[in-house]
């Protein structure tokens, strides 16, 4: 089997190259996907993301190792295990970053990566609900969706508290400035779900010169000398080979394309070594500077009704079904997250340091087995949750075997500078302030977690550790950058040390962007693709 691209994964990053590369014709593209088909109702329904997060049909289910900063616990990630990877099974929340955060990547040694060079590749990849401006596109292939008219009426609530705190409400997240509250856009078509894979995969596959293979997952990179020539991959217990003329693209994201690299010798030598793999290229970097959003919910109980009372009941949710079916709209169609901000949690910082969720349902992201994921409490509720927008904290993951079928070790090391603890407890604070604002504090009847008996920093802090938990925006495992004994890949995306090898996907990220993750790793396989091509 020859191919003259062959790109390992069909994730965020993964669809758009497979479309962009394959699109001119000159090219002929293989992509391997280590999970099968999305064609499934739990993924192509909005509302599924309560299914699929704990399926293990398309679902790699990671768990952390012991995290000693947050009270010893595991951490669960999920991760996509299916055609559109992560876009497949994730809340669908729409949100570029901050300028501010392209000019930090340019800075750290990436030149073509500021604010205004990446622009232009948002704008490229969208087609938004509103329509088109000097920053929002309306031709692109992913549909960013406004459907903030069927949005809970709490949410204004929400709002007005903010604007009672000196917070004003920003009418779009991803336009001119980032700052404020107010309602997610989302990737949704007609009630429908858009992952990376209906957005650019599914339409590339029509042409020719472009080939999936499902179930397929790929062990090892294979090189002449310190060339990638292809690599070697798994269907159905039976191992087979496929070569790359032009170059092999490795999008598997953020934990498995570290891994990926490191089982075929490239990475820290004493760590492949001690697993018995030769090592090719020197590369530290490999599986270090993870980053991730880890988020603090506080709960309410209200007195005035909330989706609970429509999702609770099963008469609710034969409603919100029927609702779905005959009209394609309705709570089946939307994310858990509508409305939130980007706020200052104090006017000396330079940009919003924090993101917020604001939610008309209180429900838990429980352990895998504890509970749905969706099924809200019996009675009416709401949460609000914060999390630091660029945590300074950085966690590790490596291989733990020379088996390329069994799990890395993860160590997200959240909360370990003293910086992210001041400014988690300040977002905590900024919660409870919301709260006693007279907009909100009308229809709380009660504050259910973690209750009015925790009042100082120290408990605070103490709940912080035993309940925060990761918004799955894992990312900076391969990080790009200027020097190789810290960075992974070069501003092109090439990885060090070899020749014909990239990587693209959120594991390249410098430092983790201002919000939610999906619409960046997008936009960087936007621009790498025309960074291949060119
Ligand atoms: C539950 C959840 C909720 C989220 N919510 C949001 C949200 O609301 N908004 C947002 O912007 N972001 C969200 N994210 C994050 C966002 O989806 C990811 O950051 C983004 O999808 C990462 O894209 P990627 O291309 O780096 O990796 P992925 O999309 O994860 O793609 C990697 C692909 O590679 C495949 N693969 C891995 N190893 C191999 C191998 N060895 N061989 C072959 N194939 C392989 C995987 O199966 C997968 O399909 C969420 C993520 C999760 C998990």
């Amino acid at each position: 089997m020859e191919f003259d691209y062959v790109i390992i994964g069909a994730g965020s990053a993964g669809c758009v190259l497979a479309n962009r590369l394959s699109a001119n014709g000159r090219y002929r593209v293989l992509v391997l996907e280590a999970g099968g088909s999305d064609r499934r109702f739990w993924i192509q329904t909005p509302i599924g993301y309560g299914k699929t997060f704990f399926d293990k049909s398309v679902n790699w289910k990671y768990t952390t190792e012991v995290e000693p900063n947050l009270d010893n616990r595991r951490s669960y990630w999920p991760r996509g295990k299916v055609v559109g990877g992560s876009s497949s099974i994730n809340a669908m929340v729409y949100i570029r970053g901050n300028h501010g955060d392209y000019e930090d990547w340019q800075a750290l040694g990436n030149p073509g990566w500021g604010w205004r060079d990446v622009l232009p590749y948002f704008k490229k990849s969208e087609t938004f609900a509103n329509g088109g401006s000097d920053y929002r596109g309306d031709s692109g292939p992913l549909y960013v969706n406004d459907v903030s008219s069927q949005y809970h009426p709490l949410c204004r609530r929400f709002f007005a508290a903010a604007k009672q705190l000196g917070f004003p409400f920003n009418p779009d997240f991803n336009g001119e400035s980032q700052e404020g509250v107010g309602y997610y856009q989302i990737n949704t078509r007609n009630g429908r779900r858009m992952s990376a894979a209906r957005a650019y995969l599914h339409p590339a596959l029509k042409r020719k010169n472009c080939e999936l293979i499902t179930r397929a997952q790929v062990t090892r990179l294979l090189f002449d000398g310190k060339t990638a020539s292809g690599v070697e991959f798994v269907v159905n217990g039976k191992t087979s080979r496929v070569k790359a003329n032009c170059e092999v693209i490795v999008s598997a994201g953020a934990i498995n394309s570290p891994q990926l690299l490191q089982l075929s010798g490239i990475g820290e030598p004493g760590l492949l070594q001690e697993f018995g793999i030769s090592p090719l290229a020197d590369l530290p970097g490999v599986g270090r500077n993870l980053q991730d959003h880890l988020d603090y919910s506080i709960y309410y109980r209200s007195r005035v009704p909330t989706l609970n009372n429509r999702l609770y009941p099963w008469w609710g949710k034969l409603l919100a079904g029927m609702q779905y079916v005959l009209l394609r709209n309705g709570l089946l169609s939307l994310s858990v997250n509508q409305s939130g901000g980007f706020l200052r949690s104090h006017p000396s910082r330079p940009r919003p340091n924090l993101q917020m969720y604001f939610a008309a349902i209180t429900y838990t992201t429980s352990p895998p087995g504890e509970r749905p994921l969706l099924q809200p409490d019996p009675y009416p509720g709401f949460l609000n949750s914060v999390g630091l927008t660029r945590p300074s904290s950085r966690g590790h993951l490596q291989i733990d075997s020379a088996d390329p079928l069994a799990a890395v070790k993860i160590y997200p090391n959240y909360l370990s500078t003293d910086d992210d603890i001041r400014q988690m407890l300040e977002g905590a604070r900024l919660l409870r302030q919301m709260s006693s604002t007279p907009a909100l504090a009308e229809i709380i009847e009660q504050e259910t977690r973690p209750g009015p008996a925790v009042q100082t920093d120290e408990e605070f802090i103490t709940d912080i550790r035993r309940r925060a938990d990761t918004v799955y925006h894992p990312s900076c495992t391969c990080m790009m950058g200027s020097d190789p004994k810290t960075a992974v890949v070069d501003a092109q995306c090439r990885v060090y040390g070899v020749d014909r090898l990239r990587v693209v996907d959120a594991s390249i990220f410098p430092t983790v962007t201002s919000g939610n993750t999906n619409g960046p790793t997008i936009m960087v396989a936007e621009k790498a693709s025309d960074m291949i091509l060119g």
